[in-house]
């Protein structure tokens, strides 16, 4: 497990500086960066829960609503035992550039329960969900905040919400996306985010004249977001060597079977012990010779402690906040080409607009409409944020903030806030 150097910024500092360059370069107005700059309400709930046992955890849960001037607030829910203030206020603020960045009309928010839902059951997990929900029913709504799942919680929690806030409001699959598609739920939303990170890596390597067949490609994280990139990546051609969990890693240089891996982990095996390939550590799969790094687990994976040895010259953001940023410095100094996560990992949000809008409309689309629709808005917020960047020669990050702050700017200024 990597730490995070002492002299090394991390969450909502580095967040806000990332704001207050871009504001300047935008030459925002200083009321609107002042607004900008904190969030909009963050709510602290206490979560007690009766465990199996008998006995009663208090758990502490957060939901921070960082701006809302472009719609209601969105946002997932972590279930982590580092997910407290700062961390669910760097990524609520994420999610407001992410949203203006892929021009869906959501503003940014992001909620928390410092728990390691690895060491609950699930009928404490279940508990756990409905007491947090209860607890912040009255911030969120479909015109307000809709939550959907980020790390630690799936569709099953998103089942669990959406029953806890129906006893309180009745029935209203809106409240939440990601749900399981018997519920509400949209097809193609578990796919989206992987989906997504890997329809940039293709226009990337369209761009730069790269044949997929020769870019290997290495996943940190085999959740949702890095198992559906990793298995995408697979069917379009590129060589998948090396996915990981939180265990290890499992490396094989012509290639892995994806689909093989996913059934193996379904199965209940770790990644690390795939049959018929080598493992390897986490730290080793962040420095393979490989072309592409995709780090889809947590925040901070690469400081200056270990961005030294990375040598993909290609690097996709599919967590939120993978690179800390002294090593995104650092690495786009050397030439690694960094694709931003809130273009990178968008795909979710993005059909969580569908969700939300299907949900609304009470009808269902096809699969292939949802993917169709998905494909049509991150190329044209990649082909945006490429364009400014070659234009402007400026990393992709700096041509992603710009496009996003002056539309949230903008929508703060048309709406008479300040
Ligand atoms: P998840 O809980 O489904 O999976 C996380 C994966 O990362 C697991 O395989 C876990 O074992 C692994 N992991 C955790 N810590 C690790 C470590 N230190 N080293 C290596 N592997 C580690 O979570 P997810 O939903 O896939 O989210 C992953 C990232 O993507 C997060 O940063 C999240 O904020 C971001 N994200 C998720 C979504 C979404 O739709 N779920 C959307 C946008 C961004």
């Amino acid at each position: 497990m990597v730490t995070v150097p002492a002299t090394e910024t991390t969450g909502y500092d580095d967040a806000v500086e990332l704001l207050e360059s871009t504001a300047e370069e935008l030459n925002l107005r200083d009321d609107v960066l002042l607004l900008l700059r904190r969030p909009h309400r963050e709510l602290h709930v206490q979560v007690p829960v009766r465990m199996d046992d008998g006995s009663v955890s208090v758990f502490s849960g957060i939901r921070v609503q960082h701006n809302g001037a472009r719609g209601p607030y969105k946002g997932g829910v972590r279930f982590h035992p580092e997910a407290d203030l700062d961390e669910v206020r760097t990524l609520a603020s994420l999610m407001t550039w992410k949203c203006a960045l892929v021009d869906v009309p959501f503003g940014g928010a992001k909620g928390g329960v410092q728990c390691d839902p690895a060491q609950l059951s699930v009928s404490e997990l279940n508990r756990v969900t409905r007491r947090y929900t209860q607890n912040i029913a009255h911030l969120i709504g479909i015109n307000r905040d809709i939550p959907a799942p980020d790390m630690g919680t799936n569709a099953q929690t998103m089942a669990w919400m959406m029953d806890a806030y129906g006893q309180l409001e009745g029935y209203t699959p809106g409240i939440v996306t990601g749900k399981p598609v018997a519920l509400g739920g949209s097809l193609g939303r578990e796919a989206a985010t992987g989906r997504g990170v890997v329809l940039v890596l293709q226009q990337l390597c369209r761009d730069l004249g790269r044949d997929p067949k020769t870019q290997s490609v290495a996943v940190q994280g085999f959740g949702n977001v890095g198992s559906w990139a990793a298995r995408i990546a697979d069917e379009a051609g590129f060589p998948v060597v090396a996915v990981s969990d939180i265990t290890g890693a499992t490396y094989d240089e012509t290639g892995l079977d994806i689909t093989a891996v996913m059934n193996h982990v379904n199965d209940g095996g770790l990644v690390s012990e795939f049959p018929g390939a080598s493992a390897i550590t986490n730290e080793e799969l962040l420095s393979l010779p490989c072309d592409v790094l995709i780090p889809a687990a947590n925040g901070d994976a690469i400081t200056t402690a270990n961005c030294d040895n990375v040598r993909a010259d290609i690097i996709i953001e599919a967590a939120n906040h993978p690179l800390t940023t002294e090593a995104d410095d650092a690495l786009t100094q050397r030439g690694t080409l960094i694709v931003p996560d809130i273009l990178a990992n968008a795909g979710g949000v993005i059909v969580s607009y569908f969700e939300w809008t299907q949900n609304i409309q009470q009808f269902r689309w096809e699969e292939k409409q949802v993917n169709g629709e998905l494909a049509t808005r991150i190329t044209q917020a990649y082909r945006s944020v490429s364009d400014l960047s070659r234009e402007r020669r400026i990393p992709m990050r700096r041509g992603a903030y710009l496009l996003a702050v002056k539309r949230v700017a903008e929508a703060i200024t048309m709406r008479g806030f300040v």
